[in-house]
């Protein structure tokens, strides 16, 4: 599909109650920082052709992030996607997006920095498993603090890494 990235992940069940979107601290304020960059989150699975296995997506021209209706009962899982969903809205649009395989992985990559440089600030602890790149750029280091912001958190840490 065009005009969109997703995300893969699995292991999550289909529940529907709660929603974390309007009861979890940490989405609500991820939610925000979308919504200051005039996308909208939404709980669905219309958007991801294949449901068990797409954990979120960010559709450029619909201006949407689309998280997995499965992760509602799961909070660090939604957030960890939407994270990820977020840095694309916040670098990333339809006009930079390619079918081109090395710059997918490219903003692949600059999606997971973004997450990497955020979650620790949110949870305490880090993740490193994914691809990322070597050294941050200062878009992706600007997009992380966007989001750090939202939280009250300045990063000086994040900052001196570009
Ligand atoms: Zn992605």
């Amino acid at each position: 599909m065009s005009g969109s990235y997703r995300e893969q992940a699995k292991g999550w069940s289909m529940p529907t109650e709660p929603n974390p979107l309007d009861t979890d601290l940490v989405l609500m304020n991820l939610n925000q920082v979308a919504k200051n960059a005039g996308y909208r989150v939404e709980w669905g699975t219309n958007e991801l052709p294949d449901s068990s296995v797409h954990a979120g997506v960010c559709v450029f021209p619909k201006r949407l992030i689309q998280l997995n209706t499965g992760l509602r009962k799961l909070p660090a899982m939604a957030q960890f996607v939407l994270i990820h969903e977020l840095a694309h809205g916040l670098l990333h649009d339809v006009y930079m997006e390619s079918d081109d395989g090395a710059i997918r992985a490219k903003h692949e990559a600059e999606a997971n920095t973004v997450r990497k440089l955020v979650w620790p600030h949110l949870n305490g602890y880090p993740v490193d498993f994914e691809t990322t790149l070597d050294v941050p750029t200062p878009a992706v280091v600007a997009a992380a603090n966007r989001i750090l912001a939202q939280f009250g958190i300045s990063a000086p840490g994040v900052q001196s890494t570009a």
